[in-house]
């Protein structure tokens, strides 16, 4: 075959829309196709990142929602403080910088052939992909809590529905009821996340319903800036928020929807209202595209976030095994922009450089009192780890007006977070 008809037979492919033959790297800069699987805090960022760095590549996100509902300050909306249209974001912004916006859910990917199939059969090559599909429950992984159980016991773990859900059983209890929350073992979503929840939950039922109690079952014995909460806790909730460690019997073996009763190893606990946050995996196309390994959680190069067990395709945010980075918001906005760039280097065959990444994770205890954690990460030994003396917690013994500041800090993050990513 001839250079010319080689050219030729190629640009037709790409006319019709076809996959790329041979290693994407051949591809000119501007021409390149980069897929971005999940439009939420990662994949979002990730794509917008992407037409910044090369306004030319063509950038597709495939998201199922025509609307993204976030997860932080949803505890807020459980808490009654805020409404779920605070927390919904569109994709509008998103498509008007360029980028070509395909609302499906994308059910596999052929790495062969570099192509995503999306759930009406549509076929959308890539000469790179990023997967960014966030969380799945590990339905059946705790006896008794399946998909028919989280409408009963809601885990209000992916913000929307299932949010106003727990709400709304909160409202609907009289005062003096027993709420019961349960937390998963380590890896998760928002490591601090269930402990700001059992707060805002205590600062309800302090406010609306005092005769009430709030015990939290923790299949832990350590959690995330535990012991500003603890202290917190002391100070804002005594004798309303009780915490179970792993160690006093917090592990929750299995459950019953039908009587919302909690089983643990050492009796049964039977709520009023209960919060099951399940154990959790990477969105399910991650195990459908052959990127996540036994654990459900997908491994990746650091300095690329290219999947370690399928080249050509790349994992962000929650559903990427991370080394010491948590599972956050903040996180998964700070590797795309990462990998975003790692992938513009990659597609014009530059070696990537590697990266410095931070996350900061702002907690409401109550309103008016926020607390932080902060970290800086670097790769090493194959993962992400912590820059020794960089980042820390919110200061043990600080004033209220320290705690009241870093409430409004809070609210500002999420405001300048959501405005990159969607506005
Ligand atoms: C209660 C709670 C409070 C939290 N608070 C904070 C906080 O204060 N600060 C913080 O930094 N983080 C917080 N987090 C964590 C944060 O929400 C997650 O870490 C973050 O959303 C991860 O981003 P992601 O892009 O990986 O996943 P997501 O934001 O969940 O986005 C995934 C997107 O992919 C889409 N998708 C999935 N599969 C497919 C598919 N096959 N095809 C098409 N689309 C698909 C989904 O529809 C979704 O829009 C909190 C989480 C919870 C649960």
């Amino acid at each position: 075959m001839t250079s010319t008809r080689r050219r030729f037979l190629r640009q037709a492919l790409m006319a019709a829309g076809g996959v790329t033959v041979g290693p994407a790297r051949v591809r000119a800069q501007s021409t390149a196709r980069v897929v971005v699987v999940g439009g939420g805090f990662a994949g979002a960022s990730c794509a917008r990142a992407l037409r910044q760095a090369d306004p030319k590549l063509a950038v597709t996100l495939i998201e199922a929602s025509p609307t993204f509902t976030a997860c932080p300050f949803s505890n807020a909306v459980i808490g009654g403080l805020r409404e779920l249209a605070a927390q919904q974001f569109t994709y509008e912004r998103v498509a008007a910088g360029g980028i070509t916006v395909v609302q499906a859910t994308a059910t596999a990917v052929d790495p062969s052939t570099r192509a995503v199939t999306l759930g009406d059969g549509k076929q959308v090559p890539y000469d790179r992909l990023v997967l960014a599909p966030g969380i799945d429950i590990r339905w059946g992984a705790l006896p008794g809590y399946d998909e028919a159980a989280a409408a009963q016991l809601p885990h209000a773990w992916r913000a929307g529905e299932q949010t106003l859900l727990l709400r709304r059983q909160l409202e609907a209890m009289d005062d003096g009821g027993l709420v019961i929350m349960s937390a998963p073992a380590n890896p998760f979503r928002c490591p601090p996340g269930p402990y700001e929840r059992a707060s805002l939950i205590a600062h309800y039922l302090k406010t609306r319903k005092p005769r009430s109690k709030l015990i939290l079952l923790d299949a832990k014995d350590t959690f995330s800036k535990q012991r500003l909460f603890q202290a917190a806790w002391a100070e804002l909730y005594p004798g309303l928020l009780e915490w179970v460690p792993l160690s006093k019997g917090g592990a929750v073996t299995s459950v019953d929807a039908a009587t919302r009763t909690l089983v643990t190893d050492f009796g049964r606990h039977q709520a009023k209202v209960a919060n099951v946050i399940p154990p959790q995996k990477a969105g399910r196309i991650a195990e459908a595209a052959g990127v996540a390994d036994r654990s459900g959680w997908c491994p990746i190069d650091p300095v690329t976030f290219e999947s370690k067990l399928s080249p050509g395709i790349h994992v962000i945010g929650d559903a990427a095994i991370t080394g010491a980075m948590p599972k956050s918001a903040f996180a998964a906005n700070s590797q795309a922009k990462t990998c975003a760039a790692a992938v513009v280097r990659l597609l014009t065959g530059a070696a990537p450089t590697a990266p410095k990444l931070i996350n900061t994770c702002y907690s409401l205890v109550a309103p008016d009192y926020g607390i932080s954690v902060a970290g800086v990460y670097q790769p090493a030994n194959g993962q992400l780890a912590d820059v020794p003396g960089a980042g820390g917690v919110s200061p043990a013994d600080a004033p209220r007006a320290t705690r009241a500041a870093e409430a409004v800090l809070a609210e500002a993050w999420f405001r300048t977070i959501t405005g990159e990513v969607f506005g």
